[in-house]
């Protein structure tokens, strides 16, 4: 690293400051000097329990033992979403990670699902999602590509305890030779010509400099709003749901693999199973529900017993307008807030800390690297709020004011031809690299009942005798390769059994 990046200071302590250090300690040359700065009095938001496959690149990365990592934070495994209701009620349709049946020559595989669901054909999507029939079953295990195994892998990521995640990366980082400062910021120095950060401030006089600073600040945005005043793009016009309560509750048998969303009155629930505990949440808007009301309804649907006072947290839905001004880059909510419908936040910390990486690690904070940082960071957020207001927009919940205004708002543009492309001929337009695959917004839109009007001719070729030959082949393979694992509950006991300390048994 140049010695212009010498210093680098992380503000904040919450799952995107410790998922930073951790990063940067590992890959950063030594003899980079990274203070984190955290502030007991503030506190962390922390709810943050459920993830993406992604997840486990980043762990894999720092050197992270699966194992070690699972038993520290009470993990579980995550094979993808179930959604209650989402469609019309009563229905439920899942986003299970990992393959969609199997595309035959040019076309995905949707696309013969469509045509036979036309025919009368087809059992619902989900009985060729093998990670859907898995966690159906309420089963897991590591299967990987092996020689022997008669299994495609098997995509999974974790539900975890994001309080104890982040202890656990500090431990990590620390080790690495992290250096972390406990206070409440109350300022900082600017650079009288080029407006740079070069200390931040503690109410008590202590400063502490840097050539770099991760605001990892969450919502407030100490130093990419609080100082810098990068703006915010305000999306809740789009995603107009702007509170959430947590609570915990005690955990339940069946161990389920996958997180529950279920649509509410005027918003959702999330269920996340942990080992030690269930996590419960309700995100709603505050226009067409008020808070005691979702509190209610809330610790009415609890499945199991409460544990601890539910808690409220308040947000807007929405981007830092620039992520990366000047010296500052923001990281985690600091940088901007999509609600958690697909657990994509820590991801998007995790995608944060890359950029950084890739950006910066051999020399000074010049303009190109930072365009090219808030160039990625954009496309990236947009397009995953696109494939959030998909689910609220194409509802059927008739008759309930906040599903019927959903329903009936302006959408983005991009997700207009989105939409329009899938009516036509179930055609799905992945944007580059973008977060979710066709099978994530096949399974999606296809969950939430838009159709396509006319079978791709492609897959109008098959007979319908090859369609009823195909289907059934994957469905009876799917149901027997599942058969085949042992039980989420037991292979976690087995695994990585979480101690009463968090640590390994
Ligand atoms: P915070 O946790 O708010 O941490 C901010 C840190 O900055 C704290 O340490 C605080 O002390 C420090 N700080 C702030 N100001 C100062 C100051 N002046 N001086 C010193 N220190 C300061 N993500 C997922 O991936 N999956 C989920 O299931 C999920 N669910 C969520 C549900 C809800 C309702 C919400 C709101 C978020 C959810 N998220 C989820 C997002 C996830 O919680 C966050 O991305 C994650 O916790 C990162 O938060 P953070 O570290 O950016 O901010």
């Amino acid at each position: 690293m140049d010695s212009a990046l010498r210093r680098i200071v992380i503000v904040g302590g919450g799952t995107a400051g410790w998922m930073t250090a951790a990063a940067l300690s590992r890959f950063l040359a030594p003899g980079t000097d990274i203070t984190l700065i955290e502030s007991d009095e503030i506190g962390t938001v922390g709810v943050g329990e459920a993830t993406i496959p992604a997840i486990r690149v980043f762990n894999d990365a720092l050197g992270i033992d699966e194992a070690e990592f699972v038993a520290a934070t009470g993990a579980t495994f995550k094979l993808g979403i179930e959604f209650r209701n989402w469609g019309r009620e009563g229905e439920t349709y899942h986003h299970a990670f990992g393959l969609l049946g199997r595309g035959l020559g040019l076309l995905p595989f949707h696309h013969y699902w469509c045509r036979a669901e036309a025919l009368g054909l087809a059992k619902p999507l989900g009985h060729y999602a093998l990670n859907k029939v898995v966690a159906e079953g309420n089963r897991f295990a590591h299967v990987t590509r092996a020689d022997d195994s008669p299994l495609p892998p098997l995509p999974y990521a974790f539900h975890f305890d994001a309080g104890l995640y982040a202890a656990f990366l500090r431990r990590f980082a620390e080790a690495r030779g992290v250096t972390r400062i406990e206070g409440k910021l109350a300022g900082a120095e600017r650079n009288g010509e080029t407006g740079d950060i070069t200390a931040v401030m503690f109410g008590d006089g202590r400063r502490v400099e840097g050539d770099l600073f991760v605001d990892c600040s969450g919502f407030r945005g100490f130093l990419i709003e609080g100082e810098l005043a990068a703006g915010y793009d305000d999306w809740s016009h789009w995603l107009p749901c702007d509170r959430a309560i947590a609570v915990p509750s005690s955990s339940t048998a069946p161990l389920v693999p996958y997180t529950r969303a279920t649509a509410r009155t005027a918003g959702w629930q999330w269920r996340i199973p942990l080992q030690h505990r269930t996590g419960n949440g309700h995100v709603f808007c505050s226009s067409f529900t008020s808070e005691d009301e979702a509190c209610a309804l809330l610790l009415a649907t609890l499945d199991s017993e409460q544990l601890a006072d539910p808690r409220t947290l308040r947000f807007t839905t929405g981007k830092r307008r620039r992520a990366f001004v000047g010296n500052v880059v923001a990281i985690g909510l600091s940088s901007g807030f999509i609600e958690p419908l697909e657990s994509t936040s820590i991801h998007l910390i995790q995608t944060g800390v890359n950029r950084v990486l890739d950006l910066l690690s051999s020399g000074p904070v010049t303009d190109a690297a930072r365009d090219e940082y808030n160039r990625r960071f954009d496309f990236e957020m947009e397009r995953l709020r696109d494939f959030i207001v998909l689910h609220y927009h194409a509802n059927q919940r008739e008759g309930l004011p906040f599903w019927d205004e959903v329903r009936a708002m302006p959408i983005p543009d991009s997700l207009k031809r989105r939409i329009a492309l899938f009516e036509d001929n179930g055609a799905i337009l992945r944007d580059g690299d973008e977060l979710f695959d066709i099978p994530g917004w096949s399974q999606v839109m296809i969950g939430q009942n838009l159709r396509p009007r006319h079978a791709h001719p492609i897959a109008a070729q098959v007979s319908e005798a090859g369609l009823t030959q195909f289907l059934g082949s994957l469905e009876r393979a799917y149901v027997a390769d599942a058969a085949r694992l042992p039980h989420h509950a037991a292979y976690l006991r087995n695994f990585a059994p979480m101690t009463n300390n968090g640590a390994r048994s």
